[in-house]
């Protein structure tokens, strides 16, 4: 990847999943900074403030859902290029194709498995974080 540093925003109101994310990331050699939206409201006013290089989203959120979340970053000239990685319990194929209609750069859904879960943040790092070339923010 072309950064020195990743600026990561996971948006995710379960704080387990925010605590496993958080450990496994930060097992990165690649400095990561990660900030934490519990909610899309929250998330929209930390977006408008600082741009990330990477947004890692829940669908299922309070106050205002994942996938309007998804659509306002996309509607913003300042945040539409950025990478969208959603990341949700919901295998529903309706909000798998909308997460793509909307913009979502990919889909997985969320193990319930902890092995698995680890395995797949895992795959997310080495692909986005170190495979990938994203623009600088
Ligand atoms: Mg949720």
């Amino acid at each position: 990847m072309n950064l020195d540093s990743m600026d990561l925003l996971i948006i995710e109101d379960n704080p387990g999943d925010v605590v496993l994310a958080k450990e496994i990331l930060s097992q990165v050699e690649r400095p990561v900074s990660i900030r934490v939206a519990e909610d899309g409201e929250t998330a929209l006013s930390m977006l408008d403030e600082h741009l990330p290089n990477m947004v890692l989203l829940d669908l299922n959120l309070p106050r205002i859902s994942g996938q309007d979340v998804l659509r306002a970053i996309r509607e913003n000239p300042k945040s539409h290029a950025g990478p969208v990685i959603v990341f949700s319990t919901s295998d529903a194929e309706r909000d798998v194709v909308a997460a793509y209609d909307g913009g979502a750069n990919c889909y997985i859904t969320k193990p319930v498995d902890l092995d698995r879960f680890f395995k797949v943040v895992r795959s997310i790092e080495n692909f986005w974080l170190d495979v990938v070339r994203l623009p600088a923010s």
